[in-house]
């Protein structure tokens, strides 16, 4: 009986000790969310009860691990395998490959093959993801050709993962390639190569694959929506999401469709459609997503409605205001011309206790260059590398510049740009030729246009400007040369456009357009502005033809001017008292922003205006960029 009962405890125990048996309550551990501690407990009563643990075991383990984000753990178990199976080195790679730590799974694949253990066609999707992510083309080639020794190349996974690295490196036709001898070809390897070829702007051939894909998920309609926006064709990309959202029985957008979607709405200032996005968002439930939330502040930011980007970031629960939060308060601020509200917003950010990083940096300090702060500006400049360890970068370089040229610093602002250790790019040049405009300082004027002429060789805003500073010092001669270096280029003016949103739509307007069904009554109402200005106690002043920007000719009537042509539209086309909305491709010129501040008063509007560098709001005849742009 004694005997009996001891055989039934031995069988036990050696069941009890059956890798087998443990590599199956792993797996189940797995799949289980929250059970990392039942799994470390399990763990060591494995190493207590010395139960071998075989490749096989180990894997599943580390596999535990990594599902559970503890990746230390995992990595300890691989490297103290004393012959490690490729079964243990993908469940790693793959733990880090969920949480895009791609230089690791590179660097796991590089001692995976370093201990002779052969990689299979679950290990070569991560790491050509890794590839495509980062990118890079050489290691994602190198790969490849393994992939091929293998003979996985035409593993639908293996495959379509070559399919994505090489569209996301910019190696799109090698992808297509690629795509055409696939036997099979799912629809992420179509979304791959609608992707890339929306990443190097070939917009027509993204469309007809769309329009030719056999199956589109929400991934496809996302790819066509943030492609649009990133090749600046935001109206195809909002008309694109209207189309989902109706077709939604098939597919339904998720958030990185309404992340995509937003920037459309920045771009074309359509502010309408920026709320009814984000009305849609919170009835889907995404408005509680971090990135859903940024995108939706930088939205509002951007169609210049301040007030609702502060309103859902002071929304925000504690833990999303994050830096990139912060930094996306602080940019609205600086590029809607408040540099003392950036700083408390900075202020604010470093009392709650989150680090600031370059972006917010970048910010702060062309919100001091935008508000005139000079000295704060230089302080923070200083605070930056001394306080906060963070190497200023070539922006953080051009707003300093900036600031302080803007101020007829230019001495200070050469001195530092003389001490720069990284090379000096276009913006830093191109904010001393503008800042010399406009204080009419021809000898930084040419410093600055030489070095700009070598930088930019075919930005013809640069050459038009120094010969307009020349033209004013009756330098003829060297007018002269420059347009004909112009024409010689055939470089063409960009022209000045305008946009004015009503009602959800966009009103477009070029310098000097006549063609506008309203046009009699539009120039009408400029016609008459002049003189109800000197009605209103101005006198015309000559200086402002000084302040008009390079790009616009100032040869052209300045009553033609888009953003003028824009105002009087929307003056003309909503009720007295409505707020107007216009957006400017080019810099507002100084005798439409005189312009703007009288319509302002006599018209009683607020008109916010956002041009290429910043947003001004006039009401009461003034602006909050007070003169200062
Ligand atoms: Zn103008
Ligand atoms: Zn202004």
């Amino acid at each position: 009986m004694q005997q009996d009962l001891i055989l039934l405890l031995r069988s036990l125990l050696q069941n009890a000790l059956n890798p087998l048996l443990y590599s199956s309550i792993f797996r189940i551990l797995t799949r289980t969310p929250n059970s990392l501690h039942h799994g470390r407990q399990l763990h060591a009563l494995l190493i207590l009860h010395g139960v071998c643990i075989n490749p096989t075991l180990a894997a599943r383990i580390a596999a535990m691990y990594s599902s559970s984000g503890d990746l230390r753990s995992a990595s300890l178990l691989l490297h103290y395998h004393p012959c490690p199976s490729s079964l243990l080195f993908n469940s790693l790679i793959r733990g880090y490959s969920l949480r895009n730590l791609h230089i690791k799974v590179l660097s796991l694949f590089y001692s995976m093959l370093a201990r002779s253990v052969i990689p299979d066609h679950f290990t070569f999707p991560f790491v050509l993801r890794a590839c495509a992510d980062l990118p890079s083309l050489l290691t994602g080639c190198a790969v490849h050709s393994l992939c091929l020794r293998r003979g996985l190349e035409l593993d639908v996974y293996v495959g379509s993962s070559l399919i994505n690295m090489y569209a996301k490196c910019g190696e799109v036709r090698f992808a297509h390639h690629l795509f055409e001898v696939m036997h099979v070809t799912d629809v992420s390897s179509w979304n791959a190569l609608i992707a890339g070829y929306m990443m190097v702007g070939a917009v027509k051939v993204a469309e007809h694959m769309f329009d030719d894909m056999p199956k589109r998920n929400v991934i496809s309609w996302t790819a066509m929506i943030s492609g649009y926006t990133q090749n600046g064709v935001a109206g195809r990309a909002l008309q694109l999401f209207e189309q989902m959202r109706k077709n939604c029985k098939e597919v339904k957008p998720n958030w990185v469709t309404i992340v995509s979607v937003l920037p459309a709405c920045a771009h074309s200032a359509a502010l309408d459609q920026g709320r009814r996005i984000h009305d849609y968002a919170r009835i889907l439930g995404f408005d509680s997503h971090p990135t859903v939330q940024i995108a939706i502040m930088g939205m509002y930011a951007k169609c210049g409605s301040l007030v609702e980007a502060r309103q859902c970031f002071d929304c925000l629960p504690g833990k999303n205001k994050t830096v990139v939060a912060w930094n996306t308060m602080i940019t609205a601020y600086a590029s809607h011309g408040l540099g003392a509200e950036a700083i408390s917003a900075f202020d604010d950010m470093v009392s709650s206790g989150v680090q600031p990083d370059a972006v917010s940096f970048t910010g702060l300090l062309s919100g001091c260059s935008h508000s005139g702060l000079v000295d704060r500006g230089l302080e923070f400049f200083d605070d930056m590398s001394v306080v906060y360890s963070i190497k200023p970068k070539h922006e953080h370089y051009a707003c300093i510049v900036d600031l302080l040229s803007r101020a007829g610093k230019f001495e200070k602002a050469l001195e530092i740009v003389n001490q720069m250790k990284i090379d000096t790019g276009p913006s830093i040049w191109g904010a001393l030729l503008s800042a010399s405009r406009t204080h009419r300082n021809l000898d930084v004027a040419e410093i600055a246009a030489k070095r700009l002429f070598v930088l930019e060789p075919n930005n013809s805003g640069n050459y038009v400007l120094l010969s307009n500073m020349y033209a004013e010092a009756g330098k003829w001669d060297e007018v002269k040369k420059l347009r004909a270096i112009l024409r010689e280029k055939g470089m063409k003016k960009i022209p000045g456009c305008s946009w004015c949103e009503i009602d959800g739509q966009a009103h477009a307007f070029f310098t000097g357009d006549k063609c506008h069904p309203q046009a009699t009554e539009i120039y009408k109402l400029l016609e008459d502005l002049p003189v109800r200005m000197k009605a209103a106690g101005y006198s015309p002043e000559t200086g402002f033809v000084l302040h008009d920007v390079s790009e616009e000719d100032k040869e052209c009537n300045l009553a033609g001017h888009s953003e003028k042509l824009a105002i009087a539209f929307g003056i003309l086309n909503t009720n007295p008292g409505a707020t107007l909305r216009i957006t400017k491709n080019l810099r507002i010129c100084g005798d439409c922003h005189t312009a703007a501040k009288f319509i302002s008063k006599i018209h009683n509007r607020e008109i916010i205006v956002r041009d290429i560098n910043r947003f001004h709001h006039f009401k009461d005849g003034i602006c909050t960029c007070g003169d200062y742009w």
